[in-house]
């Protein structure tokens, strides 16, 4: 039976983890990890120790987003979908627009409809597969929208929206598997957030946001006006973000942070600096990627789920079976040869398989990669 293919050792890759978060995490990481088994692990975060790791984190990302004057790296607990929350509590005024072409867009628009104290948004969705961005709406004062869908393998261009120059409204842009992946003009967005398990090649639990300082006096005016008799809108300490914004300003966090997942994403970001930067980080999941669909075009049972074309993800590559190939039974092989998390967004339900191509991935890996799916596949048809 097919559970019992072994893939030939002298194919499989080095590492196979194609996870798209959490994702592979490098040895060196990890090294640094146990480096710090006495300190910084274990030892107070309100200390200089752990202070001076969450310093070195905010400068990275300074450094590796070329940020603008006035432009801030804020962080806190509780990953991007914390962040959602943030944005519904503290950025968006009275009403949002959403792009929604997958999972996490989809996400981040239900919890602006559900917030009591907003308006109702205004959803631009787009089917899966494709790109969506919002429109100008008059009365919008927040666009909300994914640079990467993690969920279809979809890239989503980031451009302030055509109309918004004079009026103030904020770009939200969650950028979780996008940062440290795809290019990015930080100057087109307000917030621009992630969490460090994707491209960053951490752990989970942390959410970091560049914010523009519209952005920062934005969260300063709404939870001010939060605060005045008869204000309907509550900020619970938690999704407080100018409360955050003051901790980050002192590289702390307003409760205990993960100091593994400070560690990892600090060595992650020098690691992608002393290579190069943001552009080697992007050329390098654009190699992978490259690889990834070059083969499922060529392949006569694999296809790109995304036409090529600008919504073609660089950094999280879907790729559809034919229906007598069940994806199942090809992960099931790869799995069982050390090959893993190469399943597809579970929600979709789609013959497919989706593949994590972030910075920690090595291109070899992914051409043997191709190579053990053909050998599965092939056993799978004896
Ligand atoms: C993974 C992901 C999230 C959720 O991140 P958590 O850290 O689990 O909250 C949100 N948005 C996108 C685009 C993602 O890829």
């Amino acid at each position: 039976m097919t559970n019992n293919v072994t893939i030939p050792q002298n194919m499989l890759p080095n590492d196979g983890r194609f996870g798209s978060g959490p994702s592979r995490i490098r040895e060196s990481q990890a090294k640094v990890l146990f480096e710090s088994w006495r300190s910084p692990l274990g030892t107070s975060h309100r200390q200089d120790a752990v202070k001076n790791i969450v310093a070195s984190i905010r400068k990275g990302l300074a450094d590796l987003f070329q940020l603008p004057d006035g432009y801030e790296v804020v962080l806190g607990n509780g990953g991007a979908s914390q962040f959602f929350d943030i944005a519904c509590a503290c950025l968006i005024e009275r009403k949002a627009a959403f792009g929604v072409c997958g999972s996490f867009s989809d996400k981040f628009a239900k919890e602006a409809q559900a917030a009591p104290f907003l308006e109702e948004p205004v959803i631009f969705e787009k089917p899966y597969g494709e790109a969506a961005v919002p429109e100008f709406v008059d009365g919008v004062d927040a666009y909300c929208w994914p640079h990467s869908e993690t969920s279809t393998g979809v890239m989503v261009p980031v451009q302030r929206i055509p109309g918004t120059e004079k009026n103030g409204a904020l770009m939200i842009v969650d950028a979780t598997s996008a940062a440290g992946a795809l290019p990015v003009d930080i100057s087109q967005t307000d917030a621009y957030f992630f969490s460090p398990q994707k491209a960053m090649g951490a752990e989970g639990g942390l959410w970091i946001a560049i914010l523009s300082p519209a952005a920062i006096a934005r969260a300063e005016a709404v939870e001010k006006s939060a605060t005045l008799e008869g204000a309907t809108r509550w900020i619970p300490s938690m999704l407080s973000l100018t409360k955050a914004i003051k901790n980050s300003r002192k590289n702390q966090t307003l409760n205990t942070p993960a100091i593994a997942t400070l560690l990892l994403m600090d060595e992650q970001i020098k690691w992608i600096l002393a290579n190069g930067g943001l552009d080697w980080a992007v050329a390098r999941c654009r190699q992978c990627t490259d690889i990834m669909y070059d083969w499922a075009e060529a392949s006569d049972y694999a296809t790109p789920f995304v036409p090529a074309g600008p919504a073609r993800s660089t950094c999280v590559a879907t790729i559809n079976l034919a229906d007598d190939v069940p994806a199942s039974e090809v992960l099931a092989i790869l799995r069982a040869n050390g090959i893993v998390d190469c399943n597809g967004y579970r929600a979709l339900g789609l013959n497919q398989m989706r593949f994590g191509m972030f910075p920690s991935v090595e291109p070899a890996d992914v051409e043997a990669l191709t190579h053990c799916i053909d050998y599965a596949v092939s056993e799978m048809k004896k």
